[in-house]
């Protein structure tokens, strides 16, 4: 019987194993890919774009 369905990353197609990957749907790395750590969104507004080196 197959009671498990094998679900595939949905980027790049690797057979998914882990029970978040098929929730999600996306491998460890392409979830990672798509969904960058919150931190840098959250310190993006904090931080300013850096100018290049002073005195150049
Ligand atoms: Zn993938």
């Amino acid at each position: 019987p197959a009671a498990r369905r094998p679900v595939r990353c949905a980027l790049c197609g690797r057979p998914l194993t882990g029970a978040e990957s098929r929730r999600t749907g996306l491998g460890p790395d392409c979830d990672a890919k798509l969904h960058p750590p919150g931190p840098d969104i959250r310190t993006r507004r904090h931080e300013v774009e850096q100018d290049p080196l002073p005195g150049t």
